[in-house]
C-alpha cells in the first residue's frame, strides 16, 4: 500500500489525542441511542469522533462557555450518523455554533407568488449547505429531552441530506442502492404521514416531519437511531432504506438488549 498524508495524519491523532477515558465514558452513558452498540463498535465511533473533533470548530455563541465534555457529546451524535460511512461525509464545512438554548431563525423567503417575507422564529437548530450548524445546548446536551427527539442527529442528517444540493429528502444514495425504492417508500411514507397530521391522528413521529419531504427524512433520521422498533413497526420501508443508508440496524441492536 501507498503512503498516505491524511492516513498518518489520522494515525498521529489516534495514537496521541484519542478522546480521554473519563469523557468518552461520560458521553456514553448519557447517550441512550449508544446502548447495543458492540465493543468494537464503540471504540470506533471514539476514533470518528476524536478526528471529528480535529477537524470542527466547535463555538459557543449567547455566552455560552464551550467545556471539553460538550465537545464530546455533541460530536458523538453527530457521528453516529457517519458510523458504517466515513468522515469524509462532512468535509465541506468545519463550524459549529452553539447557543444555551433556542436561538432566533431571522430569514427572507419569497412566496409563489413572488412575494418576500421576512421571519423571525426561535429554533433549536439550523443548517446551511457548506456551512455551519447551529444548535440549542438545551436540546443537544442529549439528557432531558423526549424519547425520539435528537437536534444533533437531525440537523446532521440534513447536512447529509445537503450534499447534493438544498435538502429535500433524497440524499446520495450508495451504489447498489435504487434510487427508484427509496423514492417509493419515502412519497408513501410521506404521504401517508401528512394526511395522518391533517386530520388530526395521533403520530408516531413529531407532526413537524410533515413539513417539507426534507423534515420528514430528518425526523425519521432523529428516530431511526433514538427509537428504532417503532419506526421499524410503521415505517418498514423506509426504515430498510435508512439501514441501507446509514448501513446500520439499530432496531437490531435494540431487540438484541
Ligand atoms: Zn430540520
Amino acid at each position: 500500500m501507498s503512503w498516505n498524508f491524511k492516513t498518518w495524519r489520522q494515525h498521529r491523532i489516534l495514537t496521541h489525542e484519542l478522546v480521554p477515558d473519563n469523557l468518552w465514558q461520560g458521553a456514553v452513558k448519557r447517550l441512550r441511542f449508544l446502548r447495543g452498540l458492540t465493543p468494537d463498535e464503540l471504540e470506533r465511533l471514539r476514533q470518528i469522533v476524536t478526528l471529528f473533533l480535529h477537524t470542527k470548530q466547535i463555538s459557543g455563541a449567547g455566552g455560552l462557555a464551550i467545556t471539553e465534555p460538550m465537545r464530546v457529546i455533541i460530536a458523538a451524535q453527530a457521528c453516529i450518523l457517519i458510523l458504517n460511512l466515513t468522515l469524509d461525509y462532512y468535509d465541506d464545512w468545519v463550524e459549529i455554533v452553539v447557543y444555551p438554548g433556542e436561538f432566533i431563525r431571522d430569514y427572507e423567503y419569497t412566496d409563489e407568488n413572488g412575494i418576500v417575507h421576512r421571519t423571525r422564529e426561535p429554533v433549536s437548530g439550523e443548517s446551511w449547505p457548506a456551512g455551519p450548524v447551529i444548535l440549542s445546548w438545551e436540546d443537544a446536551d442529549g439528557i432531558g429531552a423526549e424519547p425520539g427527539y435528537n437536534v444533533v442527529i437531525h440537523e446532521f442528517a440534513h447536512k447529509l441530506d445537503m450534499l447534493n444540493g438544498n435538502a429535500n429528502g433524497y440524499p446520495v444514495l450508495h451504489p447498489g442502492m435504487s434510487r427508484q425504492t427509496w423514492s417509493h417508500a419515502f412519497n408513501k411514507a410521506y404521504t401517508d404521514f401528512c394526511r395522518q397530521v391533517e386530520t388530526g391522528e395521533e403520530t408516531v413521529i413529531d407532526p413537524y416531519a410533515a413539513e417539507n419531504p426534507a423534515e420528514f427524512f430528518a425526523v425519521l433520521s432523529e428516530v431511526f437511531f433514538e427509537m428504532p422498533l417503532p419506526i421499524k413497526q410503521y415505517f418498514p420501508e423506509v426504515y430498510e432504506q435508512l439501514a441501507l443508508f446509514y448501513r446500520q440496524d439499530p432496531a437490531q441492536r435494540w431487540s438484541d438488549l
